[in-house]
């Protein structure tokens, strides 16, 4: 018997109220009953994406909705801008490369935000690019890119802009319609505070636009069906009628508290987590850090043997690096559920387990940088 805290940058907690309603027997989807659930949460994510365009619900992880903004939008052959800042914006151009889209980089190195700059000079001298994809919140670096410069620039052009907000929404201060995003995809298990397998999309007028020249195939996950449907609440597929029953405990919980107050919160948590690190001597990895997960270098030597350990000593899950940043960072999340007394727990027992791997610290100075940035905001 193990108490478990779940402190990865997805999935994230589900509050005790969420997960009650997760376990409700199951009502049936083409029914006024579920109608009327579905169309609370379809208004209350307008409020959390902070617009005015209708929001789809596709039953997936955030990366089929990826999939789907492909292939909605573009035709074989089309090219597009894709603004990588590390292993999630990679997605965007793995995908397009396997519909033979054609991607110009605009790639920044790992640990840096995507440069507006450079996406301005390429949609400059490739006037025939039909889209722009980014990442929000890069939650493999813990980077946050500006997506309000970007938006600023592409919405000046022919081009629509589709930002991955999957672990940024809900926790990172965002304004789909005022930052001028055309297509926004997020998914259930990081700021909603909700299990994996839901996954969001809202589309633009400009983005529907583009919709109605795209000839790559789809069925499933086709936007017009989604359209059609929501005119009656419904999604055109059995959708996971328990995860949008929890969702809607969710949404209720996030209107109480305002969705400002859920962003401040996720940065107070990022700022206490920043100094933790640097407190004990580990270096903050992004440059311009994110309000959801925080990522910090870790030695070499032990970089590898410190999340296993956390999470089968004292229960405590982290995320390390991916890809090239393999052993190399850790990542704490704290986003959706993850409350102060979680950063509290995370650091007391990383330090531990960093003692345990012989890294030289002051036992209590991470946790006390925390208590210290807590106690003052
Ligand atoms: C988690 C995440 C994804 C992938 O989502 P899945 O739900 O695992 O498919 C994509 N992009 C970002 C930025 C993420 O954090």
């Amino acid at each position: 018997m193990k108490k478990h805290y779940l402190l990865t940058p997805g999935p994230t907690p589900i509050p005790p109220e969420v997960a009650l309603k997760e376990a409700l027997p199951i009502i049936h989807h083409r029914t006024n009953e579920f109608a009327v659930i579905f169309k609370d949460v379809a208004e209350g994510l307008k409020y959390l994406f902070q617009t005015k365009n209708d929001v789809f619900m596709t039953s997936s992880s955030g990366t089929g909705t990826m999939e789907s903004a492909v292939v909605n939008l573009l035709s074989a052959g089309d090219e597009v801008i894709v603004a990588s800042s590390g292993n999630f914006g990679d997605r965007w151009a793995k995908i397009c490369q396997v519909y033979g889209v054609t991607v110009h980089n605009a790639n920044a190195p790992w640990g840096k935000p995507v440069s507006a700059s450079e996406i301005e000079k390429i949609l400059k001298t490739n006037p025939k690019v039909k889209a722009v994809y980014t990442t929000f919140t890069e939650t493999s670096t813990g980077v946050v890119n500006d997506i309000k410069a970007i938006g600023e620039i592409v919405s000046k052009t022919d081009a629509i802009m589709v930002v991955d907000a999957i672990s940024g929404l809900v926790g990172q201060e965002f304004h789909m319609d005022d930052w001028k995003v055309d297509v926004t995809v997020s998914g259930s298990q990081k700021g909603f505070m909700l299990a994996p397998g839901l996954a969001f999309v809202a589309l633009s007028d400009k983005a529907w636009k583009v919709t109605e020249t795209s000839k790559l195939p789809k069925f499933y996950f086709d936007y017009k069906k989604y359209k059609k449907s929501l005119l009656t609440s419904e999604t055109p597929f059995t959708p996971p009628v328990t995860l949008i029953v929890a969702l809607q405990e969710a949404i209720r919980m996030l209107k109480e508290k305002g969705i400002e107050n859920v962003w401040a919160d996720c940065r107070l948590l990022a700022k206490a987590s920043r100094e933790g690190m640097k407190a004990i001597g580990l270096e903050i990895f992004a440059e311009s850090p994110c309000d959801v997960v925080t990522s910090a270098k870790v030695p070499e030597e032990i970089g590898g043997k410190i999340v296993k350990i956390l999470r089968e000593k004292y229960g405590v899950s982290i995320a390390g690096g991916q890809g090239d940043l393999k052993g190399k960072i850790i990542r704490f999340a704290h986003m959706g559920y993850i409350g102060k007394a979680d950063i509290l727990v995370g650091f007391a027992c990383l330090e531990m387990v960093l003692c345990e791997l012989g890294y030289k610290l002051e036992k209590g100075k991470s946790v006390a940088a925390v208590q210290e940035v807590l106690l003052n905001n």
